[in-house]
C-alpha cells in the first residue's frame, strides 16, 4: 500500500537504509512491517534500481529485495 505522507510521498519503492531490504510498496504484505520502520532509516524511489544504486552508494548492508514481497530479487 503507497502511503503520500512523508517519508514515503507516494512512492512505489521502499529501502530500508538500515538492513539494505528494500520493498515494492504495492505488493507490501504484513510481514514487510513498514509502519515499524524508523522514517530516519527509510529512502524511497520510483524505481527499484535507483534504491539498489543508493544502497550501494551509501554502504547500506547487503542490499537486495524483501523476502516477502519481491522473492524474485531476494538474495538471502
Ligand atoms: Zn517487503
Amino acid at each position: 500500500m503507497r502511503r503520500f505522507n512523508p517519508p514515503y510521498n507516494g512512492h512505489r519503492f521502499l529501502l530500508n537504509k538500515n538492513t539494505g531490504e528494500i520493498h515494492d510498496l504495492d505488493r507490501e504484505t504484513a510481514y514487510c512491517r513498514i509502519n515499524d520502520i524508523n522514517p530516519g532509516h527509510i529512502y524511497t524511489s520510483d524505481s527499484y534500481l535507483s534504491c539498489l544504486i543508493y544502497a550501494k552508494a551509501e554502504h547500506c548492508p547487503n542490499p537486495n529485495g524483501c523476502f516477502y514481497c519481491q522473492p524474485e530479487k531476494d538474495k538471502g
